[in-house]
């Protein structure tokens, strides 16, 4: 059984120590993640800093050029990345799954090295010239979760590269080998040093965010992590990005004709089995279109078949670990211990691999555990409304604001009712449709920051402004 390598300075690294990593599956160990120690975190961060002011210097025409490699070779290793993502996290090939990841990966590469950030001149006038410029931050650290561990590893690391920063990433603990092998094969095209990768746990994420020598922060994980990201980032004044999680809602206007849109409702909900940040997480339905709503959604949802992502025609693999299986388990059994009703699924698939049905949850209300909190799974409860004010109000009653969405067939309508909603993003018609040239972020306790698009470029830069007295003209 193979025992997979980190990169630092373009160079394979072992450590003495490693972790098992296993298919969510099929329970098969896929292999061994080596375990960074402290050293080595401190190796893969100086390693950054050295390399980074000659990657900051090289021009922007190169560093875009040398991108366009990286996404090169994310092309050409296509198929061996999807099925270490397959393997590991459990999304099937086929489907909204790790083909579609890393098609992603392709483009949310190839989208950032094309942008520029010119210099701005924000002033002028007869005595002086005020310019802005964009310059990178230093060394980034990259923090990535399970859900889609390769493509937010990319959100990740491309922009910062593309400004002119280094980075060091740590993937998850549970889908590190996948990333570690896409570090591996970036760095086939990379200077050596610039990008680097460290393996293990949260405390080598904690050595690494309260590194001295770190400049930014882009995390995605739980709002929990993020708190601790927060405090770390004192030591420093580490830049922060955050995109922890959210509990997006959902509210069909009334009247709404959902036989064209369940489809795009029922991936909104359930890509990556709900595992996902911005998956529609609470379904607010009128108390009239309640029961035709309840029957498009279960009649999209009784054509997916469910297994192992690596075998042909399977669209919805399992659960990615443990502790998110008990989580999901946890929150039905209670709902139903409460008085919900269950439409369809409702428990766990026996036998081997984190299974769980796609779960549709009825007679259930805000205050409830299972609409309070995020899922994250493939539950989906749905709440039925008397009116608009009452659905936003209760769209809104949550402490998260990532995504949301609203289904209409008048648009201008679902656009007015999406601005009183409070998240970063509220999609029309479409949940989670995000895009590399559309800023991406949460409100309130989803993070904060933006990634995706110029924005999100900017966001890997610290302003610069060269301000110019102009010369006097001469008397004649
Ligand atoms: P997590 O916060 O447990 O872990 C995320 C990463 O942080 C992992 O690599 C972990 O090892 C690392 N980490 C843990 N403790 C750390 C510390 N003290 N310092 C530094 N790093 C540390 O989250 P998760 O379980 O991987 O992901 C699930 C959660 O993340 C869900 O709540 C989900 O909604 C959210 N999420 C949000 C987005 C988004 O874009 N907003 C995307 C994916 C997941």
């Amino acid at each position: 059984m193979n025992t997979y390598s980190f990169t630092i300075n373009g160079e394979a690294i072992s450590s003495p120590q490693s972790f098992e990593v296993k298919n969510p599956a099929t329970g098969e160990l896929l292999g061994y993640a080596p375990l960074a120690n402290a050293d080595q975190v401190d190796q893969a961060v100086a390693t950054a800093k050295a390399s980074q002011i000659a990657w900051a210097a090289k021009s922007e025409e190169e560093r875009k050029s040398i991108l366009m490699q990286v996404a090169q070779v994310l092309t050409d290793n296509t198929e061996y990345l999807a099925h270490w993502i397959t393997k590991e996290q459990g999304k099937p090939l086929a489907g909204p799954g790790s083909l579609f990841e890393m098609q992603a990966c392709v483009g949310w590469t190839q989208v950032p090295a094309s942008l520029d950030l010119p210099v701005e001149v924000v002033f002028e006038d007869d005595s002086r010239r005020d310019e802005l410029h964009r310059k990178p931050i230093g060394v980034v650290a990259a923090i990535a979760p399970w859900n889609w561990p390769l493509m937010i590893a990319i959100w990740q690391i491309i922009p910062a590269l593309r400004a002119g920063n280094t980075v060091v990433i740590k993937p998850s603990e549970y889908t590190t080998i996948g990333t570690l092998e896409m570090v591996r094969l970036m760095n086939t095209v990379l200077p050596a040093g610039v990008l680097n990768s460290v393996s293990g746990a949260g405390n080598i994420g904690a050595m690494l965010v309260e590194h001295q020598d770190v400049d930014k922060i882009m995390f995605t994980g739980s709002t929990g992590t993020a708190r601790k990201i927060i405090e770390a980032s004192g030591g420093n004044m580490t830049r922060l990005t955050l995109e922890c999680g959210g509990n997006d809602p959902a509210v069909i206007l009334p009247g709404t004709d959902m036989s064209t849109k369940a489809g795009d409702l029922f991936w909104g909900s359930f890509i990556n089995m709900g595992q996902t940040c911005a998956c529609a997480k609470r379904l607010y339905v009128h108390e009239d279109d309640y029961d035709s709503v309840v029957a498009a959604l279960d009649a999209v949802a009784g054509q997916m078949p469910m297994g192992n992502g690596m075998e042909e025609g399977i669209v919805l693999g399992p659960i990615q670990n443990q502790m998110q299986f008990d989580k999901v388990n946890d929150l039905v059994e209670d709902a139903k211990a409460n008085g919900a009703s269950i439409i369809r699924g409702g428990q766990a698939i026996e036998g081997v691999g984190y299974f769980y049905p796609i779960t549709l949850v009825g007679d259930i209300d805000n205050g409830s555990r299972l609409v309070d909190e995020e899922q994250f799974g493939p539950v989906l409860p749905i709440i039925k409304y008397r009116d608009l004010d009452e659905a936003i109000g209760k769209a809104n009653d949550t402490r998260t604001g990532l995504g949301a969405s609203v289904w209409g067939d008048d648009l201008e309508e679902a656009a007015r009712v999406a601005s009183r909603i409070e998240a970063g993003t509220v999609w029309v018609n479409q949940h989670g449709a995000i895009h590399p040239m559309v800023p991406f972020g949460g409100v309130k306790d989803s993070g904060y920051g933006v990634e995706f698009g110029v924005e999100g470029l900017k966001s890997v830069t610290q302003p610069q402004i060269i301000s110019i007295k102009k010369a006097v003209p001469a008397e004649a």
